[in-house]
């Protein structure tokens, strides 16, 4: 019989975790041939989540298994501890905010079990009903960016959500990287990756732990992990105003020999020249130090989670 893990990772979500446990129970009883497994990672929330969990573990041990950090390390962290602990040979990894709808498990599992060549079943959400235009203009506005200057090739509005085969999963577990983007990491590790579409959901309760600063910062950490034109760009910004300086010079220099007495005039646009390049100077500077932080962080070696309590 073949084995079935689910990941969920988890972030105050007293209110979520009973109803998705209740949600999606009976619709993977009722697949023949295939046994469950649960794995909620409690990502250090600081509500009742972990209560729920322990209540569900004791109802259902043997099926229901949960992983608690020791503190919030973010939802890449809490996806690595599941798939770590996971042992089925498949895995789906989805939200407890049931906004991944339950229903397209028994499909995702047909599409795998058909195509021998398929080694992942991904989820696209065809539209972004519901959320906040302005969030979904800079995410729309981040996927082409993204898409344009990096080689791994993401998905526009692609989830998390998706069924992996155990071969995918190990290939995931080995990026041992601390900086864990991972809808890059799903593109990096390559197999064939077939995509459902669904409608956009929103969540059953509870509410989004995303602001918008920290989708933001998720964005250039998503950059930043993937493509390395950043830092070309700062180079070729240097490169341009060091060229536009040495024109100037030659101006200069000419106007001085050929027009007397022109040159003391000039100080505004001096001192905007100055501040520009000592500005871009600062940017390329901060550019480069994102990428030496990421460096920095790695060279550490910190481990990814550290688990306060697994049953
Ligand atoms: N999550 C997590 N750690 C975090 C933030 C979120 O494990 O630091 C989980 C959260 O509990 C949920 C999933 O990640 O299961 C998606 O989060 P959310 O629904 O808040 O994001 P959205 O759907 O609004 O993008
Ligand atoms: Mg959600």
């Amino acid at each position: 019989m073949k084995k079935l893990s689910i990941v969920v990772p988890c972030f105050n979500e007293e209110e979520t975790v009973s109803i998705f446990y209740r949600t999606v129970a009976p619709i993977t009883s009722k697949i023949l041939d295939l046994e469950t497994e649960y794995w909620f990672i409690d990502d250090g929330s600081n509500d009742r989540t972990l209560v729920e969990m322990q209540k569900l573990h004791l109802q259902h041990p043997d099926t229901v298994h949960y992983v608690s950090f020791s503190r919030n390390f973010g939802k890449e962290s809490a996806l690595y501890a599941g798939l770590q602990a996971s042992v089925g040979d498949f895995v789906v990894v989805m939200d407890v905010d049931l906004q991944d709808p339950p229903e397209l498990i028994p499909e995702m599992l047909d599409e795998l079990n058909a195509d021998n060549s398929c080694d992942c079943i991904g989820t696209r959400r065809v539209n972004r009903q519901g959320e906040p235009p302005i969030r979904s203009f800079f995410a729309n506005q981040f996927y082409k960016l993204i898409n344009r200057i990096s080689s791994t090739h993401i998905v526009n509005g692609a989830r998390d959500y998706r069924m992996m085969t155990r071969q995918m999963v190990n290939a995931i577990l080995s990026m041992t990287e601390y900086n864990r983007f991972s809808k890059g990491i799903f593109s990096w590790v390559g197999f064939n990756t077939k995509y459902l579409e669904f409608k956009n959901v929103e969540r059953v309760a509870g509410e989004t732990s995303w602001s918008f600063w920290k989708l933001l910062k998720y964005s250039i950490d998503g950059i930043t992990d993937f493509s390395e034109t950043p830092l070309a760009i700062a180079s070729w910004t240097g490169f341009i105003s060091f060229l536009f300086s040495i024109i100037g010079l030659l101006f200069i220099i000419f106007r001085a020999i050929f027009i007397p007495g022109s040159s003391v005039s000039g100080w505004a646009s001096m001192v905007c020249i100055m501040l520009m390049v000592g500005g871009l100077e600062l940017l390329c500077l901060g550019i480069v130090g994102k990428y030496i932080g990421k460096i920095y962080l790695q060279s550490k070696n910190r481990p990814i989670y550290i688990v306060k309590e697994k049953k």
